[in-house]
């Protein structure tokens, strides 16, 4: 295992990472998990890939290199949170940016080092301590004009039946990166809650592997889904009560306009009520604890707007729901 070392306020730290070098010269690809400490699907993901690249000898066949991070990380792995312990500050909002704090220290050192050197990023992530959400990858509205196709092209390829397409937030790796070096990363998100869905994972190893064709590190042709949607705009539903809730509907199944998606117990009143969806769509998050707090978001829902049904856009229904950010 490498270290790369980082200079930090008061301290000097160690990022671990290993290389995968191709017998044949080619170009480079950084693979990260862990970026958010307490997404642990993004680091199991990674973890499947390395395990598939010592199983089948991946340097043989592997045209170029690829720089695997298991976990970027630690300091917030290690208490459960999404941001560096030493900081309290997002990683992923850390990049390009000037001040000495911690995180931006770490994310100048891995631009230096490894993105600004690379071709293509792959980046894995999941929803956090809260949610489940269906394995998807995010790409930008806005690319840079040299390529404004290159990170869609990685996620036809990734193979997911979502792919959300956002306009991303300042010191974002995928935004600043691609701003700076025009490099495409692609941010895969699968799961949530602390828990490792390896249904999931399975899908997301045998993307990731299917990227590397189509980029050209791997032989063989990469093969596309025949259907995969573009969403842009996600809804959270807040909840009404404080109770306990009963999902109907599961994740990522489609769900209509009307459509009961589950009911909350509320015990201050003795009661249950039934979870009714505002629109019609794709479950795209559920709320993965049972209990839930007033105002928590119970669950989310990518609207399609060519459903039949159209929602009404009455102040009611709008109170019903918020957009959230991507
Ligand atoms: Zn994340």
């Amino acid at each position: 295992m490498k270290q790369l070392r980082v200079r930090i306020p008061g301290k000097i730290i160690e990022i671990p990472y290993l290389i995968i070098k191709g017998k044949e010269k080619g170009r480079r690809c950084v693979l990260t998990g862990g970026v958010h400490g307490d997404e642990v699907n993004g680091i199991a993901l990674v973890q499947k890939f390395i395990e598939y690249a010592r199983k089948h000898e991946l340097e043989e066949n592997l045209k170029g290199e690829i720089i695997v991070f298991p976990i970027l990380n630690s300091s917030g792995f290690k208490k459960h949170i999404r941001q560096i312990a030493y900081d309290k500050k997002d990683l992923n909002r850390s990049f390009n940016r000037k001040d000495k704090t911690a995180s931006n220290c770490i994310a100048n050192a891995l631009e230096r080092k490894f993105y600004s050197k690379a071709s293509i990023a792959i980046d894995c992530h999941d929803s956090g301590e809260r949610n489940m959400l269906i394995p998807h990858t995010r790409v930008h509205r806005h690319e840079s004009k040299l390529c404004t196709e290159c990170t869609h092209q990685m996620a036809r390829a990734f193979g997911s039946k979502i792919i959300v397409e956002r306009k991303g937030k300042s010191g974002m790796l995928a935004v600043e990166m691609s701003k700076k070096y025009t490099l495409p990363v692609l941010t895969i998100e699968i799961g949530g809650a602390l828990k490792v869905a390896h249904d999931f994972l399975h899908q997301g190893l045998e993307g990731i592997i299917n990227v590397l064709k189509q980029q050209d590190f791997l032989p063989g042709e990469a093969h596309f889904p025949r259907k995969q949607y573009y969403l842009r705009d996600r809804y959270g539903v807040p909840s009404k009560a404080t109770g306990i809730i009963r999902f109907k509907k599961k994740l990522g199944q489609r769900v209509h306009r009307g459509d009961k998606i589950g009911s909350i117990y509320i015990p201050r009143k003795a009661r249950e009520e039934d979870l009714i969806s505002p629109m019609c769509g794709l479950l795209f998050s559920i709320q993965h604890a049972d209990a839930i707090a007033k105002g928590e978001t119970i669950y989310s829902i990518l609207e399609d707007k060519k459903c039949h049904t159209k929602r009404r856009r009455t102040a009611r229904l709008f109170e019903e729901i918020k957009n959230i950010q991507m």
